[in-house]
């Protein structure tokens, strides 16, 4: 597809545009938990970029109202490697975009069982049918928890890994699987590392049961008022004692892996994806009153176990590579997922 096609489907994308090289080839795509958050926009931007589309989900966190028609749903699960081999033998597939997973840190804790077994288990078998019929490129949704506690920041992709919960051991577990079955298989993988994920586009939001995330968290408690909304902690060593993160668009995370897939030539790739800019929770809650136009009660609790006082990406590695730039602020992230949350006040229909 040329360019400036790209640029009409991507309509807000025009300055990422020129990193394409002109002609790009189309072709098939199985995107696992596209059924979910980020899965969801990211088989909206293949569609949109011309990439016909297979989702296999199993509904069991993700929503069948979330994935955009002409991608087709497969309901089912990763760890049916007779499904998977149904699948995968009947068409020719160019890439398998690995989203599917458990991701709640403290559930982690409480059940790492569940969390070995779907995130590195039926992670194996997903492997086996992918190099079984042979599709050449797979991208694999990993995470900021596989660097634990961070000596400093902003984090690189060659600073060690020291996950410190079973969800964190899961997804470099997967990295390290990856990393093999290339040596086995010559499967040609890239690794993109999130930080925090926010935001909405184009209707697709998130809708998490229970909801975990501070963004999301904020605007349901407006919108709902149940309770008060609770800061998890005002004693750490930061400017304002709340812990900092760096908040990443989920349209920018999604434009990064179509980038990714087109450079997943001759070699294999790691990226971390975030803003490289630190807020504090104090600074994510009043963007939110700002977005929202009112104040937001709050109450100061407890720490969470688990969390880390600072996480910043650098990304530096992903832009000089491919070019790549975040285009949205936070203020877009809360105003885009304020928007979704007052389209879907209850979540998704279905
Ligand atoms: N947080 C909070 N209250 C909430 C949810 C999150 O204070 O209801 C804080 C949390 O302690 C962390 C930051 O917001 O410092 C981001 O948390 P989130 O769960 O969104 O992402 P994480 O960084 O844990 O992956």
């Amino acid at each position: 597809m040329p360019a400036e096609k790209i640029a009409e489907v991507l309509p807000e994308s025009r300055d990422m545009t020129a990193v394409y090289p002109g002609e790009r080839e189309t072709g098939r795509v199985l995107v696992t938990g596209g059924a979910g958050y980020i899965g969801s926009v990211m088989t909206k931007l293949l569609l949109d970029a011309g990439y016909e589309v297979t989702v296999i989900d199993n509904l069991v966190n993700g929503h069948r109202s979330a994935v955009v028609p002409p991608a087709k749903l497969v309901l089912g699960d990763i760890g049916d490697e007779h499904l998977l081999d149904d699948i995968l033998s009947k068409e020719r597939f160019e890439c398998v975009l690995h989203f599917a997973g458990l991701i709640v840190v403290p559930e982690s804790v409480t059940r790492p069982d569940i969390y070995f077994e779907n995130n590195v288990a039926r992670g194996v078998k997903l492997l086996n049918a992918v190099c079984r019929n042979r599709v050449p490129k797979f991208v694999f949704s990993s995470t900021a928890a596989v660097y634990g506690t961070p000596r400093k920041v902003p984090i690189t992709e060659e600073d060690p890994l020291f996950p410190e919960s079973p969800y964190g051991d899961t997804k470099r577990l997967f990295e390290e699987l990856l990393k093999a079955y290339s040596r086995a298989f010559g499967l040609r993988y890239c690794i993109l590392r999130y930080f925090n994920v926010a935001g909405a586009y184009a209707g697709l939001g998130e809708d998490h049961c229970p909801e975990t995330h501070l963004i999301p968290g904020i605007l349901r408690s407006v919108l709902h008022q149940e309770e008060k909304f609770q800061i998890y902690g005002d004693d750490y060593p930061t400017k304002d004692g709340t812990c900092v993160r760096d908040y990443i668009h989920v349209y920018d995370l999604c434009f990064a892996h179509l980038l990714a897939m087109r450079a997943l030539n001759n070699e294999n790739l790691i990226y971390n994806l975030g803003s490289e800019t630190g807020y504090t929770v104090k600074e994510v809650f009043a963007t939110a009153e700002k977005v929202v136009g009112e104040k937001i009660p709050f109450e100061i609790a407890r720490r969470r176990p688990g969390d880390v006082p600072v996480l910043i990406a650098s990304s530096e590695k992903i832009k000089r590579e491919l070019g790549w730039r975040p285009q949205k602020s936070l203020e877009d992230m809360v105003r885009d997922a304020w928007e979704w949350h007052q389209t879907h006040p209850h979540g998704y229909p279905d």
